[in-house]
């Protein structure tokens, strides 16, 4: 016979739901209350006194009043890759365009040669201490995309070392195929040829090894044209892979209408998207990933429509962007800080933009990014009073602990 799992109450905290959207939450309130864990779900978030009545004699652990939010989520990240690109910061900090480095050899092109050359084991081992500064900031979900093999074999690798990540660590990890990253330097200069190859081999075959999520594009002058995506997400999508795209980040290409055209997840970076693009993304309720580390790194100009997505009700998620390249940041707190500074996000809209905005846009808010009975106990428990100080801090190490599945951190 089995016995059901425990129940235990985590008590005292002061507690930030997430379950009111930003906007109807503008000040971020929190609640001192008590959250009832079985089995590494939430089953009844409530008073002490009531809890206790409702579950006698259950084990209790004591939050001490500390903030405690829902486990952050790191939607957009490229953490699994080899080798490394310092040197590009010296040429573009003496004027030289990421584009122009791009076309030269550098960029994508640079990691993927070094990407190729590494075995499975390699890539687990270079990425962790990246996703352990993430987890040290309160990260308990987070997605790692593919794109610097761009053939069958090294995608797949990276896909595997995403699992594993997963698995060596208590992390929930959703991975993302990003086979239309850039065009391998065996198509160099037909583009197309690659679309052919990724629609009927690539594709298919990721979709059928059960390593990858979703499907991710990148839609820019230096990467695919529109036409180009739209034909590989249709056949991603015929494959029962859900789409995301790298979308506006240097140029308006319409990309965010062409994820909404299709259903995407989520659309990410999307400094250039226009009023139409916005205007898609809310018919679609397609999440605006923002990422403002790449933003910072590469000294864009050009903000992203903030006001406009807000307006639309689009919701808004934030994450690291982590690359090589053009976000070299594994810190989630320090891209809530700059979705505050530089893109004027209110403190409510940074904790969402890493809590149920990051899980939508990952197809994940069923089950994680609020606290509320019946979704997973993935918690962060801060040492701070209130959630702005999270905002507003950098480099201050404010995670008291960290529940996984209702499971701390040793
Ligand atoms: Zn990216």
């Amino acid at each position: 016979m089995r016995t059901a799992a425990p129940i235990r109450l985590l008590a005292n905290g002061r507690v930030w739901s997430g379950a009111v959207p930003p906007a109807a939450d503008p000040d971020c309130p929190t609640a001192v209350a008590t959250i009832a864990e079985q089995g590494g779900r939430i089953v009844a978030v409530g008073g002490l006194d009531e809890l206790r009545r409702r579950y006698p004699g259950t084990e209790e652990l004591d939050f001490g009043g500390r903030l405690v939010t829902p486990g952050f989520i790191d939607c957009h990240t490229h953490v699994v890759y080899q080798g490394n690109r310092a040197g590009e910061i010296a040429r573009r900090l003496a004027g030289e365009s990421y584009q122009s480095i791009a076309r030269a050899g550098g960029g994508i092109l640079a990691t993927v040669n070094a990407t190729r050359a590494a075995s499975m084991q390699q890539l687990v081992e270079g990425a962790l201490p990246r996703v352990d500064a993430l987890l040290a900031e309160g990260v308990t979900t987070l997605e790692i995309k593919s794109g610097y093999g761009l053939d069958l074999e090294a995608e797949l690798r990276m896909l595997q070392a995403g699992r594993a990540i997963g698995a060596q660590r208590a992390l929930t990890v959703a991975t993302t195929y990003l086979g239309a990253h850039a065009v391998p330097p065996e198509h160099a200069g037909d583009a197309e040829g690659y679309v052919d190859r990724l629609c009927n081999e690539l594709i298919p075959a990721v979709a059928a090894s059960g390593h990858a999520d979703a499907f991710d594009a990148y839609c820019e002058r230096v990467a695919f044209s529109a036409p180009q995506v739209a034909r590989a997400f249709t056949a991603a999508r015929a494959h029962g892979l859900p789409v995301k795209l790298h979308a506006d980040q240097l140029s308006n290409m319409h990309g965010a209408t062409l994820a909404a055209q299709h259903g995407a997840l989520s659309a990410d970076h999307l400094e250039y998207t226009d009023a139409a693009g916005v205007a898609a993304l809310a018919d679609a309720g397609t999440v605006a990933v923002l990422l403002p580390g790449a933003y910072y790194f590469l000294r864009e100009q050009q903000l992203p429509p903030i006001e406009l997505l807000r307006s639309s009700g689009v919701p808004m998620a934030i994450a690291t962007d982590c690359n090589p390249g053009t976000s070299p940041m594994a810190s989630i707190l320090m891209a809530m800080n700059f979705a505050a500074v530089e893109f004027g996000m209110s403190t409510a809209e940074c904790l969402a933009g890493v809590t149920i905005a990051a899980a939508r846009a990952l197809g994940l808010h069923a089950d994680r990014g609020t606290i509320e009975a019946g979704k997973w106990c993935d918690l962060a428990v801060w040492n701070a009073a209130q959630p702005a100080e999270l905002v507003q801090g950098i480099g201050m190490r404010p995670l008291h602990q960290r529940f996984r599945h209702g499971q701390p951190d040793p």
